[in-house]
Order: C-alpha cells, then structure tokens, then sequence
C-alpha cells in the first residue's frame, strides 16, 4: 500500500492517509455538502479515482450544482471518469436488501479500477441515508470489518450518517467504527478521533501508570517488612545460641520461629526481585566462574540436608572445568530453587541428579527427580507466576513465585528454561545457559563471598520444605 499523506480537503482533519475511514454526522443538507465537496474537490485535484455514492435524500444534478459552486470544471471531471456518481442501489442494497458482500465486492472492484486506471486510489463519499433500522446489525458489523480492511488499501472514505436519525445508540455503535468522526457543535465543525480508539489509549496510559504505581509500592512494603524481619530473626537467632537455657519444647518453638523468618525471607526477595524483573529494574552482575564446579559445590551442600529426608543427591558433568560469564549468585538461586523443588516432590527414597553437559556454544545443566510429576496440561503453566499444579489440595506450601522467577533470571543470561515430566515417574528441569566470556577479569574473587553465605542461602530457598 502506498502510504503518502494526501490532503483530505476537510479543513479540522487536514491531511490523511490512505486507508482512512471517516464519519459525519450532519443534520443539514449545508452540513453535508460543506464537508463532502471540498473532501471530494481535495480528491480531483491529487490524481484519485472519486466515487460519490448518493442516496434517496439528494440527486446527481443536486451535488453537480453544489460541486460547480466551487469548481469550474467538475463536467471535465464526469466526462473523463475521474469523477462517478452512482445511487446507492449500486453498491449496498439489491433486491431491496443490504448486501455485505457486493459491497465489499464493489469496494474492492472501485480500488482495483483506480489503480488500474493510473489514479493513486480511490476516494469516496458515501451517503448512508438508505439505512433502515433493520438493517442496523449487519450494517454495523459491515462498517466494523471496513475499518479492518482499509488500512490495507488506497482508499479513503467518508460516511455520511444523518443525525436526525432517532436510534442514536445504534448510530453511536456503527460510527465507532471509523478512524474519525466529524461533528458540528456550535456552528463550528470538531473532528473526533476514534472515540473508541481514545477510551482504549487513555486505559492503556492508566494500566502502564497503574502498574507503575503498583511495582512501586511492591517494592516499598517489601523493603519495609524486611526490616522488622531482620530485627526477629536476629533475636530468634539469638535464643537460639542461648539454648541451653531453653528446654527442648522451646527450642522446638524457637526453630518453628526461625524457619518462618526465612520463609518469609524468601518471599520478600522474590517479590522484590519479580518487582525488579517486571519494572526493568533488575541488573544482573555478571563474571567469569567456572559453571561446572560451581553447580557441583551447591550440589554437595544441600546433599547432607535431602539425605535427612532420605533422598539421594548426585552430581555428573561431562567437563571438568567450563568458565561461563554469568551471575553467580543468581546462578546459585537458579539452582537452590530447582534443587529445593526437587527435594519437595519427592518421597522419601527418591533420587535426585544434577548433570551439566557441555554442549560447545552452550552450557547445559539439568536438575532431575524421579519424584511425583507434573501432569502433561500443568507443564507450560508453572513458569507462569501464582501457579502451583495443585492449588486445590494445597499439598505444599509455598508462593507459585519460585519457577517464575527461576525462568526470568535465566532469561536474563540470554538463556532459556525447559521442563520434562511424567506423573509419578519425575520431573527434568533443563537450564540452556550461553557460554560467553568477558575478557580482562579477576577470577574467582566471588566464590569466597559466595560460599560464605551458602548455609544461609540454603536456608531461605529450602524454608517452604
Ligand atoms: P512454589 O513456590 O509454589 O513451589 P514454584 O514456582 O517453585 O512454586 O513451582 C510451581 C509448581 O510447580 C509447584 O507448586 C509444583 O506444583 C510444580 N513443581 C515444581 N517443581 C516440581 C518438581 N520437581 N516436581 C513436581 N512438581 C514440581
């Protein structure tokens, strides 16, 4: 489609593309003609086709008289073909019916002869003054499917509707379907930008102002509730060095304490971290570290704590050494994440693999359980956020927030997430994770501080067991 500006000749519009569709409402004949004749002079003078489309209320000599008031030679025009009046019998109604296809059918044959013809497209006015309530729902449906084909075509087109008509509702719903609508109020001519257009940009603009709003505050109570978070665990953790004082029910009570501290723990950071990922805020600290090795540590310290609950955990890579640019930390979340499902949906007895496979242009690390399973129509849903296969039985605490952000931080290594799964045989969770280096580093500085703070890390990710 060709899509230069072409001048409307409607003075509050000025210029138009084509493919654009516009109503007016008039209530007089002046009204009528004081918009259509300079749209359609605008037509003559740029190179298109002009189809005038009249109905009961006026005549071809009526609208050549009007035309002539302001063009010298508007019979040039007739003569050579530029300009066609046709009654609307022509197009829309036949056999004494509006005909939705013959007039899509007459549109498009109308576009292809102005083309064919060496004009830039077609332009046309088009009296719906024919229009009878019963027609009004099909009538309405048609204008709605214009407006869907129009912007693919060299054609503009201006509908008149008579705003003496009483059903003014039905009117309303059919002019909403138009890219502009031109009103008179006052005297003066106000042109309308798709009313309905202009609710959904003016929601939209509320949505991304809400959603804002909403990230905002997220992040506020989050931070807030860490606070006092912080000062409880300290305590509990406190009573909990004192526990000779304490007897054995207490102690019992401290640890209930202090396992819902890290809970709670991991919901505030995930929330945060979901808030962050979702405001585009999240920054990801990348280095150089050798993947291989650093799976396989978390692995053996989370090893000791799933052979509590009798369940096997193993380590294989097929490299010994691979050094990826990523962020360890969130690498290590990545997999504490995995590794803490895996523990949790799988009975006693179980098996769990940690298997990194070095597959050249990427690093490949797979988390797998032969625990209960996934039904096939959960699969895609539980990297949704909220989701949690089985929300009904509430079999296990926990947020639904996990996978979710599990899949954004891998996302934000350029990486991708994949689940492989059967009921009652396991769960494969496979991490693709690209391997990149970043030249010019100081390797390693970070396991040290990393590895410090695992037994802590391990207890937030794994509090929800
Ligand atoms: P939650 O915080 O509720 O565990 P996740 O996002 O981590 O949320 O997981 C979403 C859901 O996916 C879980 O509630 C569970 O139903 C299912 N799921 C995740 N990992 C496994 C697994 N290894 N085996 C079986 N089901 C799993």
């Amino acid at each position: 489609m060709d899509d230069s500006l072409r001048t409307s000749g409607i003075e509050n519009i000025g210029k138009i593309y084509w493919g654009t569709h516009i109503a007016q409402l008039y209530d007089s004949v002046e009204d009528f003609f004081n918009i259509s004749v300079p749209y359609i002079m605008s037509g003559l003078k740029s190179n298109e086709l002009c189809l005038w489309i009249y109905s009961q209320n006026t005549s071809f000599d009526e609208i050549i008289k009007f035309l002539e008031v302001h063009m010298v030679d508007v019979d040039s025009y007739v003569k050579s073909g530029q300009l066609i009046l046709i009654p609307y019998t022509e197009i829309y109604i036949e056999d004494d019916s509006f005909n939705e296809v013959r007039a899509n059918r007459q549109w498009k044959h109308y576009v292809e002869r102005a083309l064919k013809e060496g004009y830039d497209g077609l332009r046309a006015v088009a009296d719906t003054y024919w229009l009878e309530k019963s027609y009004y729902r099909t009538f309405e449906r048609y204008e709605n499917n214009i407006q869907k084909i129009i912007p693919e075509m060299n054609f503009i087109v201006l509908c008149l509707y008579d705003a003496s008509k009483s059903d003014t509702l039905q009117i309303a719903e059919i002019i909403k379907n138009h890219s502009y609508v031109i009103i008179k109020s006052d005297d003066k001519y106000e042109i309308v930008k798709n009313v309905e257009l202009l609710i959904k940009d003016r929601q939209l603009l509320q949505a991304h102002e809400y959603d804002r709003l909403k990230n905002e505050f997220m992040a506020n109570v989050s931070h807030e509730l860490r606070t006092p978070l912080n000062v409880i665990l300290g305590t509990v953790q406190l009573l909990e060095l004192k526990k000779t004082d304490v007897d054995i029910k207490e102690h019992k009570y401290i640890k209930i304490l202090k396992q819902n501290c890290y809970r709670l723990v991991r919901l505030i950071n995930n929330v945060i971290d979901i808030t962050k990922i979702d405001a585009d805020f999240y920054k990801i600290k990348k280095q150089n570290c050798d993947i291989v090795n650093f799976v396989e540590e978390i692995t053996v310290s989370v090893a000791e704590y799933a052979l509590s609950k009798e369940i096997t955990v193993v380590f294989d890579a097929d490299t010994k050494q691979k050094v990826i640019n990523c962020d360890p930390d969130q690498i290590e979340r990545i997999v504490l994440n995995l590794l803490s499902n895996a523990i949790k949906f799988t009975p006693a007895g179980g098996k769990i693999s940690v298997l990194v496979h070095d597959k050249g242009e990427k690093i490949e690390l797979i988390v797998k359980d032969n625990g209960i399973g996934i039904p096939k129509d959960k699969q895609k849903s539980i990297f949704k956020r909220f989701e949690q296969v089985d929300k009904s039985l509430s079999r296990h605490e926990g947020s639904g927030i996990g996978l979710s952000l599990v899949k954004a931080l891998v996302e934000k290594h350029d990486g991708n997430i994949a689940v492989n799964s059967e009921e009652n045989k396991g769960s494969e969770f496979i991490i693709g994770l690209p391997c990149n280096i970043q030249n010019s580093e100081s390797e390693e500085s970070w396991i040290v501080q990393s590895l410090l703070k695992r037994p802590e890390k391990i207890k937030i990710e794994f509090s929800d067991i």
